[in-house]
């Protein structure tokens, strides 16, 4: 199986186009999964501390280096920066307590996971923080610019700590603004992007600045569903969809490796998540084949602008995407 790559800018860096997504799996069976994902071909593990299993993240990436499965520099370990820790002084720390929990010496990607500045949450106090101070039922935002975030991150990058930064969750206009004032470009933005959220200007837009892209959740309504969500329950599954069943029944492939290969030919990373070796093993597959422009053309007619992973609909006042 070959992982083609991104080549990151400005370390260089290669980042593997498809990698494997780390959130909602349970910390008992985390390091077992992650074992796997790395026995079936994954070298990329999208994690971040609010997941709630950086640690185990970490034992299953240093028991199959143990055993001689990979090497620690042919993986590339993503982490995030949490909101409760913006703060100048607290960025590192968070990526320190990262660094520890994964019980590795740097991530090749240290991403801010949202654009939202929140009251600072001590890691002796609570961790993970989650969005509220203890206490407390509603978010309360912090005065920690990003601007000073940024540049501690960058510092991050100048200890050895992160070998790549970026950003995840920003529009156009919070890029534009940081690209005026960094000193390290961001290296990679990851968006939730699937056929029903295909955001096609800020990838466009992003991808001109030479900054990666990456998609999250490129099932759609696939995890948010499982996990509850009501207008995630009430959309056709993504699996269900008569443009994209027809596709994969002409490559003779799945209804998941079609939204999969759909980001593939922007050249969008991915990161699908899957319990089940079989579903790894077929995920990855979705490097092995080309779609059709004609297929790719008719997938873009399913955009409804649809997002699932946004602060509002958890009941937070915080509209970051408007
Ligand atoms: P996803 O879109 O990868 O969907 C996962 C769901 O699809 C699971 O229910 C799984 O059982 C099912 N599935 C997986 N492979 C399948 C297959 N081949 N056939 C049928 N069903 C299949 O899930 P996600 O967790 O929303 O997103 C993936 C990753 O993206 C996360 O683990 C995380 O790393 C990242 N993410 C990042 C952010 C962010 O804010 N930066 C937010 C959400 C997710």
């Amino acid at each position: 199986m070959t992982i083609e790559y991104i080549t990151l800018k400005p370390s260089g860096d290669k980042m593997p186009l498809i990698g494997f997504g780390c959130a909602k799996i349970e910390p008992d069976a985390t390091a077992e999964v992650i074992y796997n994902a790395i026995k079936t071909g994954y070298r990329l593990f999208d994690g971040g501390s609010n997941y709630y299993n950086e640690k185990e993240v970490g034992d299953g990436i240093r028991k199959a280096i143990a055993d001689g499965l990979v090497e620690r520099e042919e993986l590339f370990v993503i982490s995030k920066l949490w909101n409760t820790h913006h703060g100048k002084d607290h960025v590192r720390l968070a990526l320190e307590k990262s660094l520890q929990d994964l019980g590795l010496d740097y991530v090749d990607m240290f991403l801010c996971h949202f654009p939202i500045a929140l009251e600072h949450v001590p890691i002796e106090t609570k961790y993970p923080a989650g969005w509220c101070v203890p206490g407390k039922t509603q978010v309360t935002r912090a005065r920690a610019p990003m601007h000073e975030c940024w540049a501690a991150m960058e510092a991050c990058v100048d200890a050895g700590l992160a070998r790549n930064i970026g950003v995840s969750n920003f529009n156009v206009q919070m890029l534009m603004d940081l690209l005026s004032y960094c000193r390290i470009q961001p290296s990679l933005l990851q968006v939730e992007l699937h056929p029903y959220l295909q955001q096609r200007i800020l990838v466009d837009w992003v991808q001109r600045q030479g900054i990666a892209v990456t998609a999250y959740s490129s099932f759609g309504p696939a995890s948010f569903a499982a996990g509850g969500l009501k207008h995630a329950k009430s959309v056709q599954s993504l699996f269900d969809n008569p443009t994209i069943k027809d596709i994969a029944a002409k490559y003779n492939t799945s209804p998941a490796q079609v939204a999969l290969r759909w980001s593939l030919e922007r050249n969008v990373g991915v990161v699908p998540k899957s319990l089940s070796v079989e579903r790894m093993k077929n995920n990855l597959e979705a490097l092995n084949w080309k779609m059709d422009e004609e297929d790719v053309q008719a997938i873009n007619q399913l955009d409804m602008g649809l997002r699932f992973n946004d602060p509002i609909i958890k009941g937070w006042d915080l509209p970051i995407f408007y």
